[in-house]
């Protein structure tokens, strides 16, 4: 598991460094986001959630039965909506209500 950070999206608001609780999300002298090393990233997703413009995407790979698939987040209000991108072309979203997340 780790992220990827596009460059061409990513506006430089540092977000994404502030939510890491790894600190490992740093700004380059261009002002865009970068990972030093993404085998430290554990996949916790703060960072995909704090990101404005859908910059960070996470890899599942074989381990957690993803195969390659690429997941990104948008945020509606307290809706986030999980977008699954697979190899194949297909995609999948799945919403969740942040209010419920202390639910169970
Ligand atoms: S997924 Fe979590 S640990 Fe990995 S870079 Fe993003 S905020 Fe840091
Ligand atoms: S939160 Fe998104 S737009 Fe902001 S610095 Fe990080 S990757 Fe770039």
């Amino acid at each position: 598991m780790s992220i990827r950070i596009d460059r061409n999206k990513c506006i430089g608001c540092g977000r994404c460094s502030d939510a890491c609780p790894g600190n490992l999300l740093w700004l380059d002298k261009e002002n865009k986001a970068f990972i030093k090393d993404v085998r430290d990233c554990w996949g916790c997703t703060s960072c995909l959630k704090a990101c404005p413009v859908t910059a960070i995407s996470f890899y599942l790979g074989a381990d957690i039965g993803g195969c390659g698939s690429q997941m990104t987040v948008e945020r509606n209000g307290f809706i986030y909506n999980w977008r699954i991108k697979t190899p194949d072309g297909g995609e999948k979203v799945i919403s969740v209500d942040s209010r419920n997340s202390n639910a169970y």
